[in-house]
Formats: C-alpha cells, sequence, structure tokens
C-alpha cells in the first residue's frame, strides 16, 4: 500500500474499476487561471463595438464547441450539449451583454451581469430551468476562457495516450471521452456512484475516485494507475510499470473471454444481468453474456418530455427494450423513479425542500395515481406484444403496505411484481416485503445514501457513499438471508453489483442476481467464475466483520487472490 510521504511517490483512492494504465498525467481544468484574468484586466478594446464583436468570436467558439461534442454523443447527453450550444449562442444573452457595455461596464464584468441575470431569470422559473444555471456558469467560465486567450476549461484532448486526473467530471466533460486516448481517469472527488465511476466502467478503464492531492499532480509527470489495489505511483520504474500494465492487459483479455452463464468455479449458479437505459442500450446489452436485465430505468427515456406520453407511446418505448431480450431471456422493469436527481417535468414536485426524501419513486403514485396506473398498463401492453418474459419493480418503497398494493396492481396484469430495497426500512422488513412481493431487487446506491445520511451525489461525503460501509453491508446481508429463507430471489442492481471483489462477496451473503452496466458484466462474471461459493461466503463474513470499507476491500482481496 502507497503512503503519502514528504517525497510523495503515490496517492491512494477508492478503486471503482479495475484494471492499470500507466502514461502522462493530463489536467482536466475546472477554472480559468486568475493571473489570466487579472493580466487581461478591463481589457484591449477601443470602444463598446469592439468589445462585443471580441464577445461573439468567443461565443461562437464557446457553442461551436459545445455542438462539435454533442455530434460526438449521443441520446440525453447530445440533447444536453446542443441546448448548451443554443444558450451559448443565444440571442437574448448577447443582448444583455451589449446593454451592459453601454452603460459603461467592461467586457469581463458584462459578460458576468448578463450571466447572472440570465441566471436568475432561470431560477425563478424552477424545476428543469433552474438546472440550466449550472450550464449557464459552465458556459460563463468557457466564455471568460476564450476571451482571455486561454483554452477553455474542461477536458483536453490530449497528443498521447494520458491519465486523466480532474478534481471531478460532469457529464458534458465525459461526453466524447476516448478510451484510445484516455487510459485511466483519477478523480480528486466523487465516490463510487458518481458520474465519473459510471462512465469509467462504461468505458471499462481503469478508475480511481477520491484520490486526496491528486490535483496537485503536476501535467506530463508518468504515473502507474492500479484500479485494484487504490493507487496512484508517482514516477515509477517504467520497465516495472509496463510489466505491470502487459500482465493486467492480460487479465483483462482472459475476463473479455467469459461468456457467461454467471456461476461460481464450483458451478453455484448466479444471474448475471445488465442495467439498461432504453431500446438503443439494450440492444448493445443483448449482445453480450447477460441474461436478461435486472434494472430498466424507465425515467430514464422520459428526463427531456414536458408532457406525460400516452400509454401506446410508453408501451412502444418499452417494447424497445423487451424485444431485445425477447430471445427467451427476461427483463426487470422498473417503473418511473422521477423526482430528485432524476427530475422528469411531467412527474416531480416541484420546490421541495430536500427532494431525496420526499416525493420521488413510487412515492409520486400517492396523489397521482393514473401515473402508475397508465405505465403498468404500457408495460403489460409492451409484455403482450414482445412476449418476453417481464417482471416489474417500485423504487423507493418504503413499507409492506406500498409493496402489497404494488404487487396486487402488477399481479393483476399478469406480471412478476417486485419491489427495490433502497430505505433501509424496506431492508430491515425484507422478511415481511417477500410476503407480499415475488422478488426483491436492492438499489446499493440509495441504499448506501439512505443508511449513511450521505447525498449520493455530495462529493465531499464520498468516505460515507461506499457499499463497502459495513452498516449497508449488514442490511444487504439482512434482505439476502430473507430471500433465502423464503426461497425467492433477492438481486443486487446497484453499482455495488459492479464490483467485481464485492460482488463475491454479495453471493456469499446469498444475492442470486448481480445486475450492472453492460461493460461490467465481464470481469464481474469472470471473477465469479473464479472462485467457489465456500469462497464467496467467506468474502461475506471477512466484509461483514471489517471495520471499514478499505478493511472489507483488503480483507476479500486476501481471501479471493
Ligand atoms: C440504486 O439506488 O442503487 C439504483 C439502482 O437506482 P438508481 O441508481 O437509479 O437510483
Ligand atoms: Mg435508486
Amino acid at each position: 500500500m502507497f503512503v503519502v510521504t514528504e517525497t510523495r511517490t503515490g496517492l491512494t483512492g477508492t478503486p471503482v474499476v479495475p484494471g492499470v494504465a500507466y502514461g502522462p498525467v493530463t489536467l482536466a481544468r475546472g477554472e480559468v487561471s486568475a493571473a489570466a484574468v487579472s493580466a487581461f484586466g478591463d481589457g484591449p478594446y477601443a470602444d463598446d463595438e469592439a468589445a462585443l464583436a471580441a464577445y461573439d468570436a468567443a461565443a461562437a467558439a464557446v457553442g461551436d464547441g459545445f455542438q462539435a461534442k454533442a455530434a460526438r454523443a449521443s441520446g440525453a447527453t447530445a440533447e444536453v450539449l446542443t441546448a448548451s450550444a443554443g444558450l451559448a449562442k443565444d440571442r437574448g444573452l448577447r443582448g444583455a451583454v451589449r446593454k451592459q457595455l453601454r452603460s459603461g461596464e467592461h467586457l469581463l464584468p458584462a459578460v458576468h451581469a448578463a450571466v447572472e441575470q440570465f441566471v436568475q431569470t432561470f431560477t425563478a422559473m424552477g424545476g428543469l430551468m433552474a438546472e440550466r444555471a449550472t450550464d449557464l456558469r459552465d458556459i460563463e467560465r468557457r466564455l471568460v476562457a476564450r476571451i482571455v486567450g486561454e483554452p477553455e476549461p474542461g477536458v483536453p484532448v490530449p497528443d498521447e495516450p494520458s491519465v486523466l486526473v480532474a478534481e471531478d467530471l460532469a457529464p458534458a466533460d465525459t461526453a466524447g471521452l476516448d478510451p484510445a486516448i484516455i487510459l485511466a481517469l483519477v478523480t480528486e472527488r466523487g465516490g463510487p456512484t458518481s458520474h465519473t465511476a459510471i462512465i469509467a466502467r462504461q468505458l471499462g478503464i481503469p478508475c480511481l475516485v477520491g484520490v486526496a492531492g491528486a490535483l496537485s499532480l503536476e501535467a506530463g509527470v508518468p504515473v502507474l494507475v492500479d484500479g485494484v489495489a487504490g493507487t496512484v505511483e508517482v514516477d515509477p520504474d517504467s520497465d516495472r510499470a509496463w510489466s505491470l500494465v502487459a500482465a493486467s492487459a492480460e487479465q483483462q483479455a482472459a475476463l473479455q473471454a467469459w461468456s457467461g452463464p454467471g456461476a461460481t468455479a464450483d458451478g453455484f449458479a448466479v444471474k448475471v444481468l445488465a442495467n439498461v437505459a432504453d431500446g438503443g442500450s439494450a440492444r448493445a446489452a443483448a449482445g453480450g453474456p447477460v441474461e436478461g436485465v435486472g434494472l430498466f430505468r424507465t425515467e430514464l427515456c422520459f428526463l427531456n418530455r414536458t408532457e406525460e406520453p400516452t400509454v401506446d407511446e410508453q408501451a412502444e418505448i418499452y417494447a424497445e427494450v423487451l424485444r431485445a431480450f425477447g430471445d427467451s431471456r427476461y427483463v426487470v422493469v422498473r417503473t418511473l423513479d422521477a423526482g430528485s436527481d432524476k427530475p422528469v417535468a411531467f412527474a416531480t414536485h416541484e420546490g421541495e425542500e430536500n427532494p431525496a426524501l420526499g416525493v420521488r419513486g413510487l412515492r409520486l403514485s400517492f396523489s397521482n395515481p393514473g401515473l402508475l396506473t397508465r405505465q403498468l398498463d404500457a408495460i403489460a401492453q409492451a409484455a403482450r406484444d414482445t412476449g418476453t418474459e417481464t417482471w416489474v419493480m417500485a423504487p423507493m418503497v418504503a413499507t409492506v403496505a406500498e409493496a402489497a398494493e404494488f404487487a396486487e396492481a402488477v399481479r393483476g396484469r399478469g406480471l412478476k411484481a417486485g419491489v427495490m430495497v433502497e430505505v433501509p426500512s424496506a431492508a430491515l422488513l425484507a422478511h415481511r416485503m417477500l410476503e407480499v412481493v415475488d422478488f426483491l431487487s436492492i438499489g446499493t446506491n440509495d441504499l448506501t445514501q439512505y443508511t449513511m445520511a450521505a447525498d449520493r451525489m455530495a462529493t465531499d461525503l464520498a468516505h460515507l457513499t461506499d457499499p463497502w460501509q459495513p452498516a449497508v453491508l449488514q442490511l444487504v446481508a439482512i434482505t439476502a438471508e430473507a430471500g433465502r429463507h423464503a426461497g425467492k430471489s433477492v438481486g443486487v442492481c446497484g453499482e455495488a453489483a459492479a464490483d467485481p471483489l464485492l460482488a463475491c462477496a454479495l453471493v456469499g451473503m446469498g444475492v442470486t442476481s448481480l445486475s450492472m452496466a453492460a461493460a461490467a458484466a465481464k470481469p464481474v462474471g469472470a471473477r465469479l467464475a473464479s472462485v467457489t461459493h465456500d469462497q464467496c461466503e467467506e468474502a461475506a463474513e471477512a466484509a461483514l466483520a471489517a471495520s471499514d470499507p478499505a478493511a472489507a476491500r483488503a480483507a476479500v482481496r486476501a481471501l479471493l487472490v
């Protein structure tokens, strides 16, 4: 294990995607340098028109940059980037800048005042519009960079394959990241469920998050990133580094050869499933060695919709996913988990004080039961149309009564009914939940958030939002044990299932299926195939007995080598 010493040979963090990478550091820049802004001062412009022309050039360059990224992205990311391109070139924003210049402001304060004016207007509109405030501030930083002649903040495109080091990465930063050029991701902040971790998992590149001191690494310095041990070694012996990379590449190639179905080395079957968001991701996942879909996040189909789609329209969207798995595999469809970090305009309640603890997921049906019944009708219609085995589960279930009512509605449509275990109350009462539903699926992302009382998006709390936390594992174990007792399936569909080491411990606790980003299926399936069920049980015991996440990881790693 590396330690941060005075000569600093290494840094440590939370490993989230396995693999070893060696290459020079490239730094993603968060802010325009204060020195450049101060050197620019009031700017060299003879008059307002010259300043406005400089603004126009900057806005065009920023807008074109977003447009180019949008062209390389797809789905919701492409839409967000296209909207940002429109905002950067917005005539109203330009008009506000011109007004500021005419009233005697210099260019940088004029841009700032105009952007702030827009931020206030958008914030007052609330909902999705209010969320564009972050994008506007990002646009301002990019405009300022262009005006003072600096590169735009964000992810650079390095000339040679490099290790990308950042404070944390936003969706706009990661759209179009090329794994051929970005060898590994290292972020100072962020946790196992952060956007950075999710993207790295999709790209299949080694990733460490929560690496204290990462931003003090110098651009260009060679580093060795170990996505299993959680270490970043600075300027290592290059022969040793290359041989470690080669050994890891060999291991990764062996993992890629795994073709399912999921089982331990001694033949204990565990279903390896995919998490999908729409027809496109379902078709991509269906080509891999998965036995079905363990989590279809339906709300992700509607993030940009202002009106609720009709039952027929919804049925067609769901059928696209079901059709991809119509060859005797099955799909677990989750009903709308709108609210909190996934606002859906036609469903989410606005202006909640504390949305993560508010009306999200199944709770939306309390005051709007039609929303759920129309969705269930559409899912049933899609199941009939495609003939695919369809299970349906509800998110954010807190009581047995909620589970019973939901199960009745689902079974009434001839489908298998389950609920997610994301709230500690559901885990503690798993045995009673299983009296009224056919299966449970543990959402470790939210279960961790609610168990540790730590916002899953709060990068400062990444040490708490770690599914290896003993209290979270205890709740998983209680739930899995209840499933074993009832003889019913208990899956895990949160990010924990995508961690090959943790996946083994989860199976040892009694979890019967693991659902994850499709890219994680091979590493997880191969890891599972390399250990016996007894070893998984020993790993579970060791993880549960450990005092903290780092000790749990180390204990499980030692048992499963
Ligand atoms: C979870 O909470 O673990 C989960 C799978 O749901 P989501 O990440 O979509 O909230
Ligand atoms: Mg969740």
